[in-house]
Parts: C-alpha cells; sequence; structure tokens
C-alpha cells in the first residue's frame, strides 16, 4: 500500500503572533534577564493562579531547583511514580537523593496516595507527584501525608498546564510546581519551563539560584551569595511563551475538542481502552492522547501497521524503574511496580495536537480498526 498520508505524532502552533513578539526581543537587543521574561512569569503566575512564577531553561531544571530548595541529599528518599518522564526522578538524583517508587492507581495512572504512604521510611524526605498526561493527582490527600510525616511535596505539573484539581488550576493549589515547554506540550516556546510558588522567599531563591547564585537584591554581577547554576530562559523564548500563553485557552479548548472526537471514534473498536474521563475533581488537560490496548494485542504490530499507513505512535511511556540506568544503579526489576508495568506494556500514544483535523483522527481510528480486527 502506498501512503497517502503522514499524520504526526504531535505539532506545536506557532503563527505571526509569535514572530511579531520575537522579532521585538531581537531588535531591543534585551535577550536575556531583560523585561519579556517578568511580563511573560507575571501571565503564566496569573493565568495557573500562583502568586509567583519563576522562569527556567527547562522542566527538568525547574524540577532540580525545588530539589535542591527542599534541601533533598544522599542517604534521604524521595518518592515517585514510575509512570513518568525520567526528569520526575532525576531531579532530585542530581542532588544524590535515592528513589522510592510507589505504584499507580489503575483507573488514573497517577501515584496511588496508598502506596506512597506504604512506601514511607525513616529516610523519605519529599514526594514528586506527577499530573500524569494532564490528569491532576491526588493534591490533598498526598498533601496530607507531606503535612503528617514532614515531607516536601514537589508538583510535576510539566504535562498539566491548564489542568485543574476541585475546581482550581493546578498551580493555585500550594504545593510548588513545574511546568515544561518543550514542543509536544501543550505549549511550547522550544525549550524552557517554570515553576510556580506560594512564597516569595523561595521565589527570590529560585531566581538566585537559576542565576549563578547571583543575589536576587542585585548587586554586583560577579557577586555570587550561593553555588547556583545556569538555568536561565531568554527573552526570546519568553516572546513565544507570551504568544502562546495569549492563545492556551484556544488550544486547550481544541485540544479537548480533538480528544472528545477521539473517545467518539474509539468507542466502539473493542479491545482498545480510551483514557480515563475526568470526574468532580479532576479536570484533565490534555497532554497527549494514550489508549491503551488490550492484553494479548501485539502492539508492537499495531504501531508497524500504523505507520506504513503514514500514522505516528509511540510506547507512552516504558516505567521509570525499568530504564537502563535506573536497573544498572539501583537494581531495579520487572515486577516492583506492577500496575505501572501492566499499564505502561498496553499503552500507545496517537496522534495528537490543536490543529488535528478531523478526517486525520477518522483515518487513525479506522487504521487502529483494521489494525486490532
Ligand atoms: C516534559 C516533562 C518534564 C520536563 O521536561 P523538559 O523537557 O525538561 O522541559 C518533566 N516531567 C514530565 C512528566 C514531563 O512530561
Amino acid at each position: 500500500m502506498s501512503v497517502t498520508r503522514s499524520v504526526p505524532l504531535s505539532s506545536p502552533w506557532l503563527d505571526e503572533r509569535e514572530e511579531e513578539l520575537v522579532l521585538e526581543v531581537l531588535r531591543s537587543g534585551r535577550l536575556s534577564l531583560g523585561p519579556t521574561i517578568d511580563r511573560f512569569e507575571e501571565m503564566l503566575a496569573e493565568r495557573v493562579g500562583a502568586p509567583f512564577a519563576a522562569a527556567v531553561s527547562s522542566g527538568t531544571a525547574g524540577l532540580h531547583l525545588l530539589c535542591r530548595i527542599a534541601g533533598f541529599g544522599p542517604g534521604d528518599e524521595v518518592i515517585t511514580s514510575p509512570l513518568s518522564f525520567v526528569a520526575s526522578a532525576n531531579c532530585f538524583i542530581f542532588e544524590g537523593a535515592t528513589p522510592v517508587f510507589a505504584d499507580v492507581d489503575s483507573e488514573t495512572w497517577n501515584v496511588d496516595p496508598d502506596a506512597v504512604e506504604a512506601a514511607i521510611t525513616d529516610r523519605t524526605r519529599g514526594i514528586v507527584a506527577v499530573d500524569m498526561f494532564g490528569f491532576p493527582c491526588e493534591l490533598d490527600r498526598l498533601r496530607e501525608i507531606c503535612d503528617r510525616r514532614g515531607l516536601t511535596l514537589i508538583e510535576d505539573a510539566a504535562e498539566a498546564l491548564g489542568a485543574e484539581y476541585r475546581g482550581q488550576p493546578v498551580g493555585s493549589h500550594g504545593p510548588s510546581a513545574v511546568y515544561g515547554f518543550y514542543p509536544n506540550k501543550q505549549m511550547t516556546t522550544g525549550e524552557g519551563g517554570v515553576v510556580t510558588t506560594h512564597s516569595e522567599d523561595e521565589w527570590r531563591l529560585l531566581r538566585s539560584l537559576r542565576n549563578q547564585g547571583r543575589s536576587y537584591e542585585g548587586g554586583a554581577w560577579f557577586h555570587h551569595v550561593r553555588l547556583g547554576f545556569n538555568y536561565r530562559w531568554t527573552d526570546i523564548q519568553a516572546a513565544i511563551g507570551i504568544g502562546q500563553l495569549e492563545k492556551l485557552d484556544r488550544i486547550l479548548e481544541l485540544r479537548l475538542a480533538a480528544a472528545e472526537r477521539y473517545s467518539a471514534l474509539l468507542s466502539d473498536i473493542g479491545q482498545v481502552s480510551t483514557p480515563h474521563p475526568d470526574d468532580a475533581d479532576h479536570r484533565r488537560s490534555w497532554f497527549v492522547y494514550v489508549v491503551a490496548l488490550d492484553e494479548g494485542v501485539d502492539r508492537g504490530r499495531v504501531m508497524a501497521e500504523l505507520s506504513a499507513r503514514g500514522i505516528a505512535t509511540a510506547e507512552y511511556v516504558p516505567c521509570v524503574h525499568l530504564q537502563p540506568y535506573m536497573q544498572e544503579r539501583y537494581g531495579f526489576r520487572v515486577g516492583l511496580c506492577p500496575v505501572a508495568e501492566a499499564i505502561s506494556a498496553r499503552t500507545l500514544a496517537l496522534p495528537f495536537h490543536a490543529r488535528l483535523e478531523e478526517d486525520d483522527q477518522v483515518y487513525v481510528a479506522e487504521a487502529l480498526r483494521q489494525a486490532i480486527c
């Protein structure tokens, strides 16, 4: 069969508005530590209902800074989800802390608070909770556990910009949260990330740590008050970010509409389950559209058949604890997190982005139907 179409897994939505904003920055000559970053941070903080935001060079950098501020270090254990991107664990491994994986809930695919509680030891210092695939984690229960046990809660919301928990945006609830702007995320700036916080002291510290430990209060350029990093973002990226934030509501609406179309198109295909629906407490921000194939369906064959029709898919996501370096460093093995492992073996991300056309979705659904039957 000849390939008649090409349907990519994701695609950013950038237009003349971002071009115009980037040009303004280029012409201003203020390419880093400039006013465009300040403006972006104010807009983003307002959008997610957090008092403060600090932009950084990536989501991973933001998570790392929060782990540094939390004081995680050698001998400490930090609990996170095995069904996530490696950055959720790497961020504290950078500081010398040891990863502990608590299994996920079979429906929401987010870390299960009971499993978290069971994983706590005398050495546990914190939890990095992930809003996986844009579905908000069990924030109130996790926060209660952290308050009771004296742990730091960090929210990896890199996939969840625009998600709502109990009627309020993720980011507004208190725990410091991190968002990422890699090109497959809801909004992109090429690379980039932002940390939202409800603490002005933490915000000042973030601004210092991202800028080589320079004093937030100002002072000479070569005056460093702490060991810091170069996790600075650029005003060029901030300009793109402002353009993206201006259209974020539209992006989220279009992504929701595309997800609803998929769910309708796939509803009568046996052996394919569509993503967990929203409920009163959880409103997903659509990051990816990931289906679960029934056990026994050969995922590799399905992917190959879709690929032959020009349709990109991906295994979203392999378990973090089973990555080669994790197995080598810590001896983690299959069986550590059976729920996450079973999900991870069956899941498949379909092409998904804000401007995905309905006829492409019909084409994907038909190809999936044929590949499965
Ligand atoms: C994208 C992502 C990050 C951070 O990504 P960067 O590429 O460093 O910006 C962190 N955690 C999760 C769960 C992600 O999906």
